[in-house]
């Protein structure tokens, strides 16, 4: 505080503030790295202002500037005891006092208002350290009503990102489990039943912070403990980051449906020194409060034990009550209390517990409010009501609802928790980041990294498994091809097991040890968070084509495989990010397509078959932004999702996560392979080995397929490859892009004399051609089962006509060279 405090701040331009409008307001935007300030007020609109507010970034709280990402954008910053990111155009929106360094600060006793928590540290040393299982005294009301015998008891299990859902999950079920969709939606619903504990099922929830309306995940999460009505919520919650954690916890509870609560990552509190009373923590909240450590395997058993004692009971929450009548005038609590006795009726009848419409009514809500049915004159009723608290509480509504949560919470923390310093794990992660998310370091490390996991994909294990599984599929195929011949099976039956489904599907079986691979590599990155840095690292670039930090990997993987890749945007957040995503990931040319240039680089470009190669990556990098640019303006206006992002402490991966992770996909993998996939498979075998008599042809430019391509082929004139053996070529290569090489050299019989029929620059709009027309089956098959039908037939289509424009483009650039 030395340059400032020379100036009261009254000043009409001073030498300090010349140039400085003087009544400007400070934003986020105006800290120093690691100046901190009071936030005054939150700004923006919708969605993004009420994602401001669940995270935590609401007006008195207490913010510090940690970096900015190495491109400038987004930045870094501390708040509530964790990371998160911004966006420099967001930062702007968000209202600051006075910055102030804290070390300054706390030598001058300058931060009257800094943390709730600090002031009453002593309160709690004394209080002994609860073990893991010691909580769950809480069950003394026995007002429930217990449930018929033979119920099956149902949870959901909720939790923030990174709270230790995934691992809680697979503890709690083993690999007793199955994963398909929320109705109507592309999220991930994964269920199974508890372990030695027959009659239950949990569903494991999207990772989310708030119920707020506003995520496809929060709206998802809400509808199914509404109108599914789980027994029971099992809520975990990071123990290490509990005040943002507990934020969930409190609209859970008011939905009045019997809650446990399950205290994770106890073991890290505890070896930094951290204490939480879990009795007190209790008698606050009204639910049982589990400590337990979902990695290491500690109190779940009582988690399990208390779960099912609540639900069996319907013990439901002895608390959901979080506004108090005395603090700031009690404004917020007379508003909503009076639109629960308005709206009592409204919610019954809609089946929405009426402390929870309240609140979201109170929100701004409009999804409840549409499911309320309230007449107009109650809609206004509820306005004046909301409006009257705004003016007594000094704060719009949201903000004023965020704020009443938050007070609930450092009151509680305040009284059952002990916070460590700074966790040994905190001090470790920032280590690394300084390194990996550094300004010089971040890019290429990033660089480095990705290449390692792709070199060891693709050529060392995963190219390595590949070999053998061919191997083995291969000594197969011809270990039957000859008990077949021996057989004197009919040609027809013998022609579809050899050359149709052997070759067909073993092809994309042979894709499987590389899936397996790349995703033991993705799932490591993205357990130890460091996928959260990539993102946070390359957001600006990606925003710059309408998409956000976390699309650069699902396009990344497109580069080995567009299946993976495609499989890979199920971690994006918003809906509009995952369809470009995929739109895009076909276009960064996958590695099947390599052996196409290696094969036609080699015999037309032979000095410079290497630059010809790099040529087509950069082609259809090029082509995918032309395309995002195109689609940023026309089918998906509008903002990539708000970076309003958790960068959670590094931590190791369990094993059990991975492998779970491995074999779900795989799983996944293998169904398709043997359903659609092999269906293509035998409809190409038939159009290749059929005529239009349906009699079997020794030579396949008598084939249905070889008619087709002859009748496709004058569409491909202008581009000058109109000749049926190349379109023959191009539609099997639509099973698996390596077979357009194999095609063309049984059409053509030789190079040579494919030598003579085309020209270097023909050859070159065929190279263009390949790498921007149809993703092959197995790819279209996982776009379908993200995007549906539709989606993926409009890709298909879509990439075709990109394909023929571009290579025709070469080819008229060739005419005029
Ligand atoms: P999710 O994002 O909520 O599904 O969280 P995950 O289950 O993927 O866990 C995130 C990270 O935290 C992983 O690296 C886990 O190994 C780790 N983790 C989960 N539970 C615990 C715990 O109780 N203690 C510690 N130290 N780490 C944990
Ligand atoms: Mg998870």
């Amino acid at each position: 505080m030395t340059e400032q405090s020379s100036c009261n701040g009254n000043c009409i331009g001073c030498a300090l503030h010349k140039g400085e409008d003087p009544n400007k307001k400070k934003t986020l935007r105006d800290l120093k790295i690691s100046q901190s300030a009071i936030i005054k007020e939150v700004g923006g609109t919708g969605s993004l202002r009420q994602h401001f507010l669940d995270m935590g970034v609401i007006p008195e709280a207490q913010v510090t500037l940690i970096k900015y990402a190495p491109l400038g954008d987004p930045a870094e910053y501390m708040i509530h005891g964790y990371e998160l990111t911004l966006r420099n155009k967001d930062a702007e929106q968000i209202l600051i006092g006075e910055p102030y360094f804290a070390e300054e600060a706390e030598s001058e006793n300058l931060h009257a208002h800094t943390h709730r928590e600090d002031s009453e540290k002593e309160l709690l040393t004394e209080s002994e350290h609860p073990g893991f299982g010691e909580g769950g005294k809480y069950h003394a009301k026995g007002d429930g009503e217990a449930l018929p015998k033979g119920t099956v008891l149902t949870f959901a299990l909720a939790g923030n990102q990174n709270s230790g859902k995934t691992t809680l999950f697979n503890q709690l079920t083993g690999s007793n489990q199955h994963v398909g969709n929320f109705p109507g939606v592309t999220v991930d619903r994964k269920s199974g039943g508890i372990k030695d504990h027959a009659q239950t099922e949990v569903t494991d929830l999207p990772g989310i912070y708030s119920l707020s309306p506003y995520s496809e995940e929060e709206v998802v999460s809400r509808q199914f403990i509404l109108h599914e009505h789980p027994k029971g919520i099992i809520n975990i919650v990071d123990a290490t980051n509990i005040e943002r954690n507990l934020y969930l916890t409190m609209q859970l509870m008011e939905l009045e449906v019997p809650i446990c609560l399950a205290l994770n990552m106890m073991d890290e509190v505890r070896a930094n020194g951290g204490t939480i009373d879990v009795n007190k923590m209790e008698d606050l909240l009204g639910i049982p409060v589990v400590p337990i450590s979902a990695a290491k395997n500690e109190g779940i058993h009582e988690l399990v034990h208390h779960a099912i004692h609540v639900a069996s009971y319907q013990e439901k929450p002895g608390r959901t009550d979080f506004c108090s009548s005395d603090k700031n005038g009690g404004a917020v609590h007379r508003c909503l209390h009076s639109i629960m006795h308005l709206i009592e009726d409204h919610a019954k009848a809609a089946q929405i517990p009426v402390r929870f419409a309240a609140s979201k009514l109170a929100e701004g809500d409009k999804l409840v409010e549409d499911a309320l049915h309230l007449s107009q004159n109650e809609k206004e009723t509820i306005e004046h009501i909301i409006l009257q608290m705004e003016e007594e509480r000094g704060l719009d509504r949201a903000a004023a609802i965020a704020d009443m949560r938050f007070s609930f919470i450092f009151d509680l923390c305040r009284q059952c928790v002990v916070k460590p310093k700074e966790s040994k794990e905190h001090k470790f992660s920032q280590k690394i980041d300084k390194v990996l998310t550094g300004k010089w370091t971040a890019i290429p490390l990033f660089i480095l990294i990705m290449g390692l996991v792709f070199y060891l994909t693709f050529s060392v294990i995963g190219g390595g498994l590949q070999g053998l599984l061919e191997m083995g599929i291969g000594a197969l195929q011809s270990l039957v091809d000859t008990a077949m011949t021996a057989g004197h099976v009919s040609p027809v039956i013998h022609s579809l097991v050899i050359e149709g489904i052997f070759s067909g599907v073993g092809s994309v079986l042979s894709f499987i040890p590389i899936i397996v691979v790349l995703f033991l590599f993705l799932s490591l990155l993205e357990d130890t968070g460091y996928m959260a840095r990539v993102a946070f690292v390359m957001d600006k670039l990606l925003r710059k084509i309408g998409l956000s930090g976390k699309s650069i990997v699902p396009m990344l993987i497109g580069f080995g495989c567009t299946v993976p890749g495609v499989m890979a945007t199920r971690t994006l957040a918003s809906e509009r990010d995952r369809k470009m995503t995929i739109i895009l990931t076909p276009f960064m040319s996958c590695s099947a397509k390599l052996p196409i240039y290696g094969f036609f680089a080699q015999a037309f470009f032979p000095k410079i078959a290497w630059l010809i190669m790099v040529i087509m990556y950069i082609i259809g990098i090029l082509t995918g932004i032309v395309v995002a640019l195109i689609s940023k303006k026309t089918a998906f206006r509008g903002e990539a999702v708000p970076f309003v992002m958790e960068l959670p402490n590094y931590r190791l991966p369990g094993i059990i996560n991975v492998l779970h992770l491995m074999w779900d996909k795989t799983k996944d993998f293998l169904k398709r392979a043997f359903t659609v996939i092999l269906i293509a498979t035998i409809v190409i075998w038939f159009l290749r080995t059929f005529n239009f008599h349906f009699s079997m042809v020794s030579d396949s430019s008598q084939s249905m397929l070889s008619v087709i391509a002859g009748f496709l082929a004058p569409l491909f004139k202008p581009l000058g490859f109109g000749d049926w053996r190349i379109v023959t070529a191009l539609i099997t290569g639509f099973m698996a892009k390596e077979s357009v090489v194999s095609t063309v050299t049984v059409l053509f019989g030789s190079v040579g004399a494919l030598l003579s029929a085309y020209s270097p620059l023909t050859v070159f709009a065929l190279l263009t051609f390949c790498l921007l027309y149809t993703p092959c089956v197995a790819a279209v098959v996982s776009i379908r089962r993200e995007l549906g039908w539709k989606w993926s037939s409009g890709i298909v289509v879509g990439q075709c006509l990109v394909a023929y424009a571009v290579s025709g483009i070469v080819a008229l650039i060739g005419l005029l060279l």
